[in-house]
């Protein structure tokens, strides 16, 4: 694929402030639910926005409200595949992220994080972009420290079955990096911690949408192991926003960062906070704990906070209402990406 567009020269829009020249912007993974949220942010920011997908995971439906506005681009593509582009950023959001969903094709999930980093890193090499990096708490692995920061190497498991990911995405850094050093690549890395809203799929098989809507349909809430492992959860709009501080900072590189939301809660807890919030007659039942599965996880965004002057703000029951409220309307049939 070859997409020759303008790099810069837009005339801005009513959304962009003053101090924020409108871009080209690549969103690859944007019709995603991470991707397709930043899409419509950095639209409503005045910029061009050009969306590559190979909907592996993602909905048309999650960009169809897009696709009527002058400033955004679809483009088919697999990131596998080499691809130029002219771009002043690259945010690279393309793989898989719910565990069944990379666990599908576990060779094609690394493939996508390994050889979808050397592709974006070509191209922003050839047209001089700055290249964004949807890296992952994975890279922790089942963390001997807790709360994480950057500093920490990490407990991955190369042969496991999360190790497709785990493992792909730890290269993508290596790689990330030794293109910044080696060919100067202007480079921003965020290390995601377990985000959700609205826009995620109802068989996404992530815990919170797994949660909602077993609850809103008052089947049983499956619990894989004792419960007690941990997450911290982080609402769409506020992990959204931290990478657009990437996107506001100037040419130098940044990262690994943590984004996340420091609340740390029990996946018991995170259970019977949807059943409340649900008013569900589901029942809360045991299943074997999956392999690996991380046993806490909670993000130090110390270095968010410093070097990105970014916190999330949005309480878990207030993010949790706002997703709950999304699958419902889906549940009841109804299309909600362009309310969300
Ligand atoms: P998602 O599955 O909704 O989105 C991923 C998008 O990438 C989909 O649109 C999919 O079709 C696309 N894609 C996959 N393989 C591709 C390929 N080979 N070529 C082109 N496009 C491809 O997942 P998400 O939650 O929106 O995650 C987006 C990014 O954020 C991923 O890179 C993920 O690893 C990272 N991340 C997400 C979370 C989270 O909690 N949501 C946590 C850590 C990291
Ligand atoms: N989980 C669960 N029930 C589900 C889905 C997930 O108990 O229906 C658990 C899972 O074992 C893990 C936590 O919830 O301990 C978070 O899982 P998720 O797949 O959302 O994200 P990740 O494991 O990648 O952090």
């Amino acid at each position: 694929m070859r997409s020759f567009i303008p790099t810069e020269g837009y005339s801005g829009s009513a959304f962009a402030s003053p101090r924020q020249r409108s871009k080209t912007v690549l969103v690859n993974g944007g019709a995603g639910f991470l991707g397709s949220h930043l899409c419509e942010r950095l639209l409503e920011r005045g910029h061009q926005v050009i969306c590559l997908d190979n909907f592996y995971t993602g909905r048309r439906v999650n960009i169809e409200h897009l696709l009527q506005n002058a400033r955004f681009q679809l483009l088919e593509h697999d990131v596998r595949q080499p691809y130029e582009v002219e771009a002043s950023i690259i945010f690279n959001f393309a793989s898989p992220a719910s565990p069944p969903d990379y666990q599908r094709d576990p060779v094609g999930t690394l493939l996508t994080n390994v050889l979808g980093a050397v592709n974006t890193l070509d191209a922003a090499r050839r047209s001089g972009a700055t290249v964004v990096q949807s890296s992952t708490s994975e890279v922790y692995g089942d963390p001997h420290e807790n709360p994480q920061r950057e500093s920490y190497f990490g407990n991955v498991n190369p042969i496991g079955p999360r190790g497709c990911y785990d493992e792909g995405k730890r290269s993508a850094e290596t790689l990330f990096f030794d293109y910044h050093r080696k060919y100067g690549v202007d480079i921003k890395v965020g290390r995601i911690f377990n985000t959700y809203g609205p826009r995620m799929r109802l068989d996404d098989g992530r815990v919170v949408s797994n949660f909602i809507v077993q609850a809103l349909s008052n089947t049983d809430i499956t619990i894989y192991g004792d419960g007690r492992q941990t997450r911290s959860f982080c609402y769409v709009d506020d992990l959204v926003g931290g990478f657009l501080r990437f996107a506001d900072a100037g040419e130098h590189c940044i990262g690994p960062i943590n984004l996340g939301n420091p609340a740390e809660i029990t996946v018991r807890d995170l259970a019977e906070i949807v059943l409340d919030l649900t008013n569900s007659r589901s029942r809360i039942i045991y299943l074997p704990a999956v392999a690996d599965d991380p046993q806490q996880r909670r993000p130090d965004i110390s270095k968010a906070r410093k070097e990105l002057n970014w916190w999330p703000t949005t309480e878990l029951k207030t993010g949790l209402t706002r997703t709950i409220a999304y699958f419902d309307k889906l549940l009841a049939g109804k299309e909600v990406a362009e309310a969300v």
